[in-house]
């Protein structure tokens, strides 16, 4: 039986802030999700859109770190906007961000340091983050880009971030109880670029032995529901589409 406070402290929650796979199609945002666990905030992804989003959920001041996959827009440009609520608006430094190497490089002539505490995160390493585990690997994508499992108690998020079919999601361990994963591709698609189809998402996550899997990332012109269906005849269950406002708890 909980005791009062105690639903705070378990929660375990992922909140879609965007999920337009590398633009944002009409009314849409790209890549950017909010996971609370304990009590603690952290902005994954800033894609373009989701800071706007993100301020439905959690005021600026009560955020406590970003994660970010990879240097391409479409997951980081509302970090520019960011930077300017933070430093100009809220008076807050230090502000702890978590990415590749990659990203620092690019944003490095834009003098973000000082009110961002760039934290470099490669293949291979874990980071606590409040009461979350966080372990990141690398995909197969033209950049540095890093998958992620978030890890509070027993229940795990993975989170393909972009890859193409190169990698293999069950890097990032078994024992998710909710999967993640990008779906850029309409099937006829597949192999064009280094990203997935609905179909290789639903495979991959399958061959994870993830519990539940939610499909995110699709780009605008591919039908979502033909994604879904793709994606359960693979997956062998259930499959939930990722949309603006969305929270499924992990
Ligand atoms: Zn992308
Ligand atoms: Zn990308």
């Amino acid at each position: 039986m909980l005791a009062p406070g105690d639903q705070a402290s378990t929660e375990f929650s992922l909140t879609v802030l965007g999920s337009d796979g590398s633009y944002p199609g009409p009314g849409g945002a790209g890549s950017g999700y909010l996971v609370k666990a304990g009590g603690h905030c952290t902005w994954l992804e800033a894609g373009p859109g989701t800071l706007a989003n993100l301020q439905l959920h959690v005021p600026l001041d009560r955020l406590d770190a970003a994660v970010i996959s990879h240097c391409h827009a479409d997951h980081r440009s509302d970090l520019e906007s960011l930077y300017v609520a933070l430093r100009y608006f809220l008076g807050r430094r230090d502000f702890p961000l978590y990415a590749p190497e990659e990203l620092q490089q690019v944003m490095r002539d834009e003098h973000f340091d000082g009110t961002f505490d760039w934290r470099v995160v490669s293949d291979g390493e874990s980071t606590q983050l409040g009461p979350v585990r966080w372990t990141w690997r690398r995909t197969d994508h033209p950049v540095e880009t890093m998958a992620a499992r978030a890890q509070m108690d027993g229940r795990a998020l993975g989170y393909s971030a972009d890859t193409g079919p190169a990698w293999d999601f069950s890097e990032l361990g078994g024992g998710l109880t909710l999967a993640l994963v990008e779906a850029s591709l309409a099937t006829g698609n597949e192999g064009l670029v280094q990203h997935l189809s609905a179909r290789q998402a639903g495979a991959a996550a399958a061959a994870a032995g993830a519990e539940r899997l939610v499909l995110t990332h699709i780009a605008p012109p591919v039908d979502k529901s033909e994604a879904r269906r793709e994606a359960e005849e693979a997956f062998g269950g259930p499959v939930d589409v990722a949309a603006v406002g969305r929270t499924w708890q992990v």
